[in-house]
């Protein structure tokens, strides 16, 4: 028997194994590649919202904890997945100047927003009226992290890479048993896969597509991710990763004729140089509705967990919610109320 049964591998399945880890839980995985989000991801980490300005949620607190994060994590997989790149704002205008710095005056923006307004210098870029600079970003390489996980899980036969059938979960008083596995608990962390999750679908998770193109730009130059309309993300030897598209209806994760088009007419607003489109990608993000994650315990069922609703900041959320989940499930620590899935608890219906 496992303390864990843990069903998806994305970011928040990552951040949970790494946390049972941490306190000696054993545990077994069962992940499909029926999602995407965490493969594709563009994989920054950005405290400040570039639209208004604003403060992400808990920006603070996750941001000390995702460095220790995941710099345990290339220790002990050996690879290099943090690249502390610098994120640049494109003004598009004097006002803008002029609400950066009113926002860079605020207490709690203050050690985000830097107060010097830079000259563009990049002739590939148009920047006429400059850029201001975010502080404490960067850039994880979620790509590689997956693959990278897949492969440590599945070398110690941890990780089962099929579907999990909903069908063959026995519920005990105790205990869940699936097929050969039995587990003291069970937690699904399957991102929009909680769609076909019959105990925990009655959750307002929406969905948002997202696609990213990868160009090959040998003029550019560029090491700082430059965000006006689109992110232009720098990934090395000349390529750089543009996005994302946000679309509500769609939920496959096909990229669309529609997504590139629309990338390609945002990006040539500001980038001034001959580039070649080598790679497009898509998948669905799980977005919530109240824009906070789905983490806690099934309104019924005992010993059954839920890890999800991480949006378009799972790279920041996954470590500061699994921890709470472990803490939640091992010591009985309250979960921030905001993203508690007991705040869903009336909308339940029995399965
Ligand atoms: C285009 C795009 C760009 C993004 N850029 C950023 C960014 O720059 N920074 C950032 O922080 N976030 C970004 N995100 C968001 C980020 O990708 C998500 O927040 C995060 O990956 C969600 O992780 P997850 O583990 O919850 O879900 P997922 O990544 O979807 O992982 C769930 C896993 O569960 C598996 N699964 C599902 N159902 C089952 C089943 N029945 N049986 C077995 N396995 C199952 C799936 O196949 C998948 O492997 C982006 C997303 C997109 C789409």
């Amino acid at each position: 028997m496992v303390d864990y049964l843990i069903v998806g591998l994305g970011l928040a399945g990552i951040a949970f194994c790494e946390r049972l880890e941490q306190q000696g839980r054993t545990f077994s995985v069962i992940n499909d590649d029926s999602q995407t989000s965490s493969n594709i991801a563009g994989g920054l980490y950005n405290p400040v919202l570039l639209k208004r300005f604003s403060l992400a949620w808990k920006a603070d607190e996750q941001l000390k904890m995702i460095l220790p994060f995941y710099k345990n994590l290339e220790d002990k997989l050996k690879i290099t997945l943090d690249y502390k790149v610098p994120v640049l704002r494109i003004f598009a205008s004097v006002e803008e100047q002029n609400l950066w710095f009113e926002a860079a005056d605020k207490k709690k923006l203050q050690p985000y927003l830097s107060t010097k307004l830079l000259d563009n210098n990049n002739p590939c870029i148009k920047a006429p009226f400059g850029f201001g600079e975010v502080l404490h970003t960067g850039r994880v390489d979620t790509k590689v992290l997956a693959k990278a996980y897949s492969g440590y899980l599945s070398k110690k036969k941890l990780l089962d890479p099929e579907t999990f059938n909903f069908d063959e979960l026995k519920i005990g008083t105790d205990y869940f048993s699936y097929r050969t596995i039995k587990a003291k608990r069970i937690v699904f962390a399957t991102g929009y896969g909680l769609k076909s999750n019959k105990y925990f679908n009655y959750l307002p998770l929406n969905g948002t597509k997202g696609e990213l193109l990868t160009i090959n730009a040998p003029l550019l130059k560029e090491e700082r991710v430059i965000k006006s309309s689109v992110f232009i993300i720098p990934v090395g030897n000349n390529l750089y990763r543009i996005g994302a598209t946000y679309k509500w209806k769609d939920k496959s994760n096909e990229p669309t004729l529609e997504a590139r088009r629309e990338l390609k007419a945002k990006l040539d607003t500001f980038l001034n140089c001959d580039y070649k489109i080598v790679n497009h990608v898509a998948g669905i993000r799980p977005a919530v509705a109240d824009r906070r994650p789905l983490v806690g315990k099934h309104p019924v069922y005992n010993h059954m967990y839920l890890l999800n609703g991480f949006g378009s900041r799972g790279v920041m959320i996954a470590p500061y919610a699994s921890r709470q989940l472990l803490e939640f499930i091992e010591n009985g620590r309250v979960i921030d109320p905001e993203m508690d899935i007991s705040r869903y608890d009336k909308d339940y219906i029995e399965v």
